[in-house]
């Protein structure tokens, strides 16, 4: 079989209705490009018949995921198991529109690294509940990776492979892929992209989505900005309590030389 040159890798988590159709029209957006390439369906552990409708497809990778792992995961080990040199994520619920993948793949050959969906119409109706934390959030991942992008959670998006190796899928890490590109110095790209709410089945993720951001968050500043110099953050702790420790010293010395202070009965 000749190798793929692009690989597309979708996550699915009782995702039933939407499988035959987003096959179907990937086959024939991809079919279009000219190049060869292979789609790669996880199954992350579904407990309607996904995995039953998606080994049902001629020509596609099924993988199954023994217990639900989280987004993450699920396309860390499609992404592992991803053999082109293009790789190519959406989500499985059709609000990513696959017919969107060429003006992607575009935007790639003009010299970047990973080309990343901006979900612009998300959020229209529940403003407070769900556009205000969702922009929150954006800006703080953007302030601490240094990433600016309007959408981190987009999960539409293009990669040349080699800039993902090395990376690891835990968490819901996979909005952090792009900082930690560009930290490796990668180059990446956000695109506008049409976003459609679901029609079946029920997302996978409420409000509490954004703490765990938050947390990821601490974890990419943690991992990647002292891991190779650890004494940079527990030193400047060390030295801060230090200081502190030295001061209510010099003030106790203060109080015993030159007040009355008896410290072996206070109060
Ligand atoms: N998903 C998954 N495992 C999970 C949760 C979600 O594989 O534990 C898949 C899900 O089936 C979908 C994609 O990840 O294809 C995005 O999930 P969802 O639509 O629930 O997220 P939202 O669009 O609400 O951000
Ligand atoms: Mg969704």
């Amino acid at each position: 079989m000749e190798r793929p040159e692009i690989s597309v890798v979708v996550p699915f988590y009782n995702e039933i209705d939407s499988v035959a159709a987003l096959y179907t029209r990937l086959l024939s957006v991809l079919g279009s490009t000219g190049k060869p390439f292979e789609i790669i369906f996880v199954d992350d552990g579904s407990t309607d018949k996904t995995y039953e409708e998606i080994k049902k497809l001629e020509d596609v990778r099924a993988i199954r995921l023994r217990r639900n792992s989280g987004q993450t995961a699920a396309m860390g080990v499609g992404i592992k198991e991803a053999r082109g040199d293009i790789i190519i994520t959406l989500d499985g619920d059709l609000e990513n529109q696959p017919e969107d993948i060429p003006m992607l793949l575009h935007e790639l050959e003009k010299g970047n690294d990973i080309v990343t969906g901006w979900r612009r119409e998300r959020w229209q109706k529940q403003f407070l509940t769900r556009r205000i934390p969702s922009k929150i959030a954006n800006g703080l991942i953007s302030f601490v990776t240094g990433a600016k992008l309007h959408d981190h959670g987009c999960n539409f998006r293009v990669y040349r492979k080699k800039i993902l190796e090395g990376i690891v899928f835990s968490g819901d890490m996979h909005r952090m892929i792009a900082a930690y590109a560009l930290r490796e110095g990668g180059k990446i790209t956000e695109l506008p992209i049409r976003f459609e709410a679901r029609k079946f089945g029920v997302s996978k993720y409420g409000l509490s989505r954004t703490f765990k951001v938050l947390l990821d968050i601490l974890a990419f500043h943690f991992f990647y900005k002292y891991a190779r110099r650890p004494i940079h953050f527990f030193g400047a702790l060390g030295f801060m309590s230090f200081f502190v420790g030295a001061l209510t010293s010099f003030f106790a010395l203060y109080l015993k030389i030159f007040t009355d202070t008896n410290f072996n009965r206070l109060g």
